[in-house]
């Protein structure tokens, strides 16, 4: 079976070194396998994603030598899609409306998860039909999904055996938005699943999403794919790199350094190569191996002081 990466940035800012390091990983494993590697843009909030930023994300990618094949698909413009396979899990009763706000969500009563996520407790998920239609002239509802307690595992090709029950440690969570905006949750499994995708390379941030989109996939009846989380880049101090940290976009980047600088510097921080010298994304597919890349956080290298 041909090996299908991708890259699915949320262009709600120019791209930073830590998607840079995804993309350059994702497509490096696709591309070693001789595989094809996809580019989607998760713009389902597209006020916050201008198409101005998925453009500078598509020419910063060919800056860098990180090519792709076939079409692009914009999230945003794929709502009825989505919406069908909200209809296989209505029509398996298990979505309701849920009215709660976000400030009744992360009330101090609610049950925190160790990673900061809020437990729901609940409160909409036996509502009557008279109370329902009570609701909905106040406030407009989200959809949420009932998980089963079910305990999902998968195998990551960096962090190894990882499960979740997800009744005790997710909870019902939701698919769409009050606003109709439909959740990355349903909209990446969608999406990945229906392009064949076999292989999902991003970053560990995300480790914790992925039971619940294996869920999502077998629902669906799509095959779940290989995911890999990547360990985060953090700058010298130890800070982990966020979209915030506007001196390390692709902007400047450009500015300051050629493109085998950069990559050459991000193949050194995830252990792929011994020196932090320049090389160009060709010249490191043939060496490229998992099992090179640790568990522990990557430590920039001090080139981008
Ligand atoms: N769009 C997400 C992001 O940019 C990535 C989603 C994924 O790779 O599954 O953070």
């Amino acid at each position: 079976m041909q090996t299908v990466g991708r890259f699915a940035p949320s262009p709600s800012g120019r791209m930073h070194l830590g998607n840079v390091l995804c993309a350059l990983l994702a497509w490096l494993s696709a591309r070693h396998q001789n595989g094809a590697f996809l580019l989607r843009i998760e713009d389902l909030d597209a006020m916050r994603c201008p198409r101005s930023y998925a453009d500078l994300i598509m020419d910063d990618l060919r800056w860098l030598g990180l090519d792709w094949d076939g079409e692009v698909p914009y999230q945003s413009e794929r709502a009825p899609i989505y919406e069908k396979y909200e209809q296989i899990l209505r029509e398996k009763g298990l979505l309701y409306p849920c009215f709660c706000s976000r400030a009744a969500l992360h009330a101090a009563s609610a049950p925190h998860l160790s990673d900061g996520r809020v437990l729901y407790a609940g409160t909409c998920r036996e509502l009557t039909p008279a109370e329902i239609e009570e609701k909905r002239k106040k406030r407009a509802p989200a959809t949420r999904v009932r998980v089963p307690d079910e305990i999902i595992s998968f195998t990551d090709g960096v962090f190894g055996a990882y499960s979740e029950n997800l009744a005790e440690e997710c909870g019902d969570f939701i698919i769409r938005r009050s606003d109709g905006v439909f959740a990355y949750q349903l909209a990446v499994t969608v999406d990945d699943g229906l392009s064949g995708v076999t292989e999902v390379v991003r970053g560990s941030d995300l480790i914790s999403s992925t039971p619940r989109q294996i869920w999502l996939y077998r629902l669906f009846g799509f095959e779940p794919p290989h995911f890999v989380h990547i360990p985060l880049l953090c700058d010298v101090d130890g800070r982990r790199l966020s979209k915030r940290d506007e001196d390390l976009d692709l902007g400047l980047l450009r500015e300051r350094f050629t493109p085998e600088q950069v990559i050459g510097a991000l193949a050194f921080a995830a252990h792929l190569t011994d020196r932090a010298e320049p090389a160009s994304v060709r010249e490191l597919v043939q060496d490229f191996d998992w099992s090179r890349i640790p568990r522990h956080e990557l430590c920039l290298p001090p080139m981008f002081r």
